[in-house]
């Protein structure tokens, strides 16, 4: 079946879609299907957006390819993974990278850090440390996601204890916008690690925050607390 397009965005044509649909097939939705619809709403009912396809990350693979189409089409890119963050809509040239399946989560609890996929919500990581007796610096509604709230600052509910959740990232793998990947910590592309820390993410024409990505919450996860 022919993909809809996105009539907000008149450039965007249905060879477009079919292209970015065969190298990622079963993961591009155009407008029109329920998995588009669902995609697109974020958590601020006020924002309407309509991007040009909504791309459903399953690992870093999906969003290099993702993001190679958008740079050679001259597109943008948006990201969700909760939508809590949303302060604008998606622009109608975008593709919309949903990481919400993106849920990997391993702990080291020797060296007191954990290892996120960028749809990791707080839940699922306290969820996570807690076997350990950890806590970490997670956010007061738990349904938000770790990447964008690390990437965003983090004030957390326990910040005298665990301060901020960006200053708990150790290293983070990146997508730049021509696909390649690159780690970004205190010792690897250091100027990327200080974007990262309270940056929001996503810096447009810049690179995003990957998958496998958010390497993130660190060694605060380490104050391990005496339950
Ligand atoms: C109900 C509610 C409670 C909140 N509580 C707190 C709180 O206690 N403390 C606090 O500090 N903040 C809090 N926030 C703010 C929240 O931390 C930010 O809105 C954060 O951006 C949400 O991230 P998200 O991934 O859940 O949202 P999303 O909307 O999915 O993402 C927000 C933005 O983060 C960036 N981003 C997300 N994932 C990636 C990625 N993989 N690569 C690159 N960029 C990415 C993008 O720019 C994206 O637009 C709260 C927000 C809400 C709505």
């Amino acid at each position: 079946m022919a993909p809809s397009i996105n009539a907000g965005f008149a450039g965007f044509t249905a060879n477009m879609a079919a292209e970015l649909s065969a190298s990622l097939p079963g993961r591009v939705f155009s407008s029109g299907t329920d998995e588009y619809e669902i995609s697109r709403k974020v958590w601020n009912g006020t924002i309407d957006q309509y991007p040009a396809l909504v791309v459903h990350a399953t690992e870093s693979a999906d969003i290099v390819v993702a993001v190679k189409f958008a740079s050679k089409h001259g597109l943008g890119i948006a990201i969700k993974a909760t939508g809590h963050g949303a302060l604008k809509a998606a622009d109608a040239d975008a593709i919309l990278i949903d990481t919400s399946r993106m849920k990997h989560i391993s702990v080291d609890p020797a060296s007191r850090t954990a290892t996120l996929g960028p749809g990791v919500t707080a839940v699922e990581f306290l969820d996570a440390i807690q076997k350990y007796q950890l806590i970490g610096p997670t956010p007061v509604s738990q349904e938000v996601g770790m990447t964008g709230y690390t990437l965003a600052g983090g004030y957390g509910d326990l910040p005298r204890v665990t301060a901020l959740s960006s200053d708990n990232l150790v290293s983070a793998d990146i997508v730049l916008t021509d696909g390649r990947q690159l780690t970004a910590s205190e010792t690897e592309n250091r100027d990327l690690f200080w974007a990262l820390r309270g940056g929001g993410g996503n810096f447009r024409d810049r690179y995003i925050h990957d998958a496998q990505a958010a390497q993130g919450a660190g060694k605060a996860l380490g104050r391990g607390v005496e339950l």
